[in-house]
């Protein structure tokens, strides 16, 4: 057998695929239909640098415990499904890696401030038509695709007003984290007001007076007390506390 030179053993090693660890993710299981406590459930998982949350998730469910209920969709932060608490943080399961949460162990449970399906799965109606009650597109009397119409030009100054908010990919975690929608279910919520404000903000957009009348009521935008823990938060860049503080200011006449 030829014999390996110290260079050639330090080439492969540089090469090598790293030995996987293991971790012990802890899954909370809970299935309201039939049990009236949530329970955690630990199991050992093998991992790389690159694993994420979700990778970690869907080991289990293919090798230990078919049965974990787990919301996911396109794996890249772009659909907004896979969010849940990560170590107490609502983050998405795509979008975090195991390496960089610099723990043995990762405790993974559903979202506050949602009813929850199963396990990790949450019902997100109540964001859905908090979302869609805003009328979260742009209003005008006239339309861009009969007769004459044209193009409704904007400069980059007025694109500014709205566009980190329009990166909204509606995952939750902003309303998961505000302690307003801890206390009160039928708030409207960071998700919602934010793109109240994305719409409002936009000068194509003729729907202001009818959107600021809705967030201006009992259960609305007066309910934040700017804890700020929504932009904390957000996987997507977006600054919901933000956008609630520049809404305020068309109600207070700040802004027109
Ligand atoms: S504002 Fe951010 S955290 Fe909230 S739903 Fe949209 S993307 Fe998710």
């Amino acid at each position: 057998m030829a014999a390996i030179s110290p260079k050639m053993a330090e080439e492969v090693s540089q090469t090598a695929v790293p030995t996987p660890k293991s971790i012990t993710l802890v899954i909370s299981k809970f299935n309201p239909n039939h049990e009236s406590s949530y329970k955690f459930v630990e199991f050992k998982v093998p991992v790389q640098k690159w694993t994420t949350v979700l990778d970690a998730i869907l080991y289990v469910k293919q090798h230990l415990d078919t049965s974990i209920a787990v919301r996911y969709s396109c794996r890249q932060a772009s659909c907004g499904s896979c969010g849940m608490k990560i170590n107490g943080k609502p983050s998405l399961a795509c979008y975090t890696k195991i390496s960089e949460l610099n723990s043995d162990i990762v405790t993974v449970e559903p979202m506050s401030n949602f009813p929850i399906i199963r396990d990790l799965a949450v019902d997100f109606t109540s964001l859905f038509s908090n979302h869609k009650k805003l009328k979260p597109y742009i209003i005008r009397e006239d339309s861009e695709i009969v007769g004459d119409a044209k193009e409704f030009l904007q400069t980059p100054k007025d694109v500014e007003e709205y566009l980190q908010f329009s990166y909204c990919i509606k995952c939750g975690l902003c309303n998961s984290a505000c302690p307003t929608m801890a206390t009160d279910s039928s708030f409207l919520g960071p998700q919602a007001l934010t793109q109240a404000y994305r719409y409002v903000a936009d000068n194509r957009d003729k729907g202001k007076k009818e959107r600021l009348k809705m967030v201006d009521e009992s259960h609305g935008i007066w309910r934040c007390h700017f804890a700020g823990s929504c932009s904390k938060v957000c996987p997507k860049g977006v600054d919901p506390a933000m956008g609630i503080q520049l809404l305020r200011g068309y109600l207070l006449g700040f802004r027109k």
